[in-house]
């Protein structure tokens, strides 16, 4: 074995540190060492932190700039008005699993031969063990006009915790007009949530006796509102109930704020492309269509963080830029030390936090049994989860693997796919207890 523990006790032994000893710095060069070190303190990294703690993997820090932790998956609830902003965070230093040193700073690059990261500050920290876990990053420049939309007073949007904010307080206001929700192409974040705050307005403007009154627009990348046909039943359904105008094999390319009006395009002679890739690279001809709006709900288009992309670590030659990893062992083929997992992993699932719970126990199982040079003893399944708010009191739960077929945790019953109370409360009240005080802690 010629990466992990043993290999860092000796390097410690040669350069006169003590073996584990948590914040070590080597004198002559400077940089402070961890046996592992995680890129990322999110749902992946604190939960992985906390899974490898239980496991007795010592000196484990994480490296995260932001103040406070977020909750993504409550933004859907926020941006909807079934929960408020204070449901979505908590300081990040409260919620870092005990034993877990946290370097608040972001990194710039990462050197796998070295097995060093740098950080903005311009400081080095060597690794045994790197767990690569960022997320994913939302392009709002990739879109003409569409960053300068969202800082208008009717821009609004779920995938990013300001604007999610501002979100119900637009949407409650709407007595009438076009109110148009976008979905991206390409790799997403829990791609159906951008679906979720126009289910939740829809209903509260259904109770409000205005929705008949309100012109609502949904745009999708793909040929279906999800691509399981178990779930896009159930979503048809509830489209057909609000009156939502759907726009399939559409995306949005062009937004003009001041007018209050959008550009959507697609390629339909590219019906058979699969999942959401854009469909605007095709040779086939593209038909644009411009659309007013009163309100935008916009998601942007995402992709890998650009310093990561620029990285070793990708898939050579891929332009997607996540992390190459084995999607069974979460380990990168080239580089046995580094690891990945969550959105910024080039893994074969939808990404989720519900896909984590088994990615993070997969990973944590893994290195702590390939830092005693045992074999990898765990595989990931591909498992990932989309809890669809259809109203504000019920859900259509959506689990799922890599190629979109079900599998329901309780198995062999497809129940929890149609529209049902207790999925609504599990996932407004149930998981979010969960994250917080077992997920986070690698407890679940
Ligand atoms: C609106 C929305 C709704 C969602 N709904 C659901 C849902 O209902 N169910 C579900 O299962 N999933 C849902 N998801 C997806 C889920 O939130 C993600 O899959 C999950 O958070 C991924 O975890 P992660 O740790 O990979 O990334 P994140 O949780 O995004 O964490 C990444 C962390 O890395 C940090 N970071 C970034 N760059 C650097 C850097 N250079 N150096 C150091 N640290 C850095 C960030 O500050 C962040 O804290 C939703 C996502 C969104 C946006």
């Amino acid at each position: 074995m010629h990466s992990g523990f043993a290999c860092l006790r000796n390097a410690s032994r040669q350069a006169g540190r003590p073996p584990y000893g948590g914040n070590m710095t080597d004198a002559s060069t400077d940089i402070q060492h961890h046996n592992v070190v995680i890129i990322g303190g999110g749902n992946a990294g604190l939960s992985v932190a906390g899974r490898l703690g239980r496991y007795g993997v010592p000196d484990v820090a994480v490296i995260e700039p932001r103040e406070n932790h977020l909750y993504q998956p409550m933004f859907s609830h926020v941006a909807g008005g079934t929960a408020p902003a204070a449901k979505a965070t908590r300081p990040q230093a409260s919620v870092i699993p005990k034993g877990v040193s946290w370097i608040q700073a972001r990194v710039a690059s990462i050197d796998p031969d070295a097995k060093t990261v740098t950080l903005t500050s311009g400081r080095s920290i060597g690794y045994g063990q790197l767990i690569v876990c960022p997320g994913i990053q939302k392009n709002w420049n990739a879109v003409p006009g569409l960053a300068e939309a969202m800082e208008s007073p009717v821009g609004i949007s779920n995938y990013e915790f300001e604007y999610a904010e501002k979100a119900w307080s637009v949407l409650r206001a709407v007595r009438s007009g076009t109110v148009v929700f976008t979905q991206p192409a390409g790799p997403a974040t829990c791609a159906g949530a951008s679906q979720k705050p126009m289910y939740l307005a829809c209903d509260f403007w259904r109770e409000t006796g205005v929705l008949a009154d309100i012109r609502v627009v949904l745009v999708v990348p793909t040929p279906t509102l999800f691509g399981m046909p178990l779930i896009d039943a159930e979503l048809e359904r509830k489209v057909a109930e609000y009156g939502i105008e759907v726009h399939y094999d559409r995306e949005l390319v062009e937004v003009d704020a001041a007018q209050k009006s959008i550009v959507i395009a697609g390629d339909d002679a590219r019906t058979e492309l699969p999942g959401a890739q854009s469909r605007l690279d095709g040779d086939g001809t593209i038909t644009r269509e411009t659309l007013a709006y009163d309100v935008l709900h916009a998601v942007p288009p995402q992709s890998a963080p650009d310093w990561l992309a620029e990285s070793a670590l990708p898939v050579a030659g891929d332009a997607g830029g996540f992390v190459e990893v084995d999607s069974l062992t979460l380990r990168h083929p080239r580089y046995p030390d580094v690891w990945a997992l969550g959105d910024a992993a080039a893994t074969t699932n939808s990404k989720s936090g519900g896909a984590l719970r088994q990615q993070t126990k997969t990973l944590a199982k893994n290195l702590a049994a390939a830092v005693e040079g045992k074999p990898l003893p765990q595989v990931y399944n591909g498992y990932s989860v989309c809890p669809f708010v259809v109203s504000r009191q019920t859900v259509v739960f959506a689990e799922f693997d890599d190629r979109y077929r079900p599998k329901p945790t309780i198995p062999f019953w497809k129940g929890l796919a149609k529209e049902r109370r207790a999925t609504f409360i599990a996932d407004r009240y149930v998981l979010p207890w969960v994250y917080w005080n077992l997920i986070l802690k690698g407890l679940a």
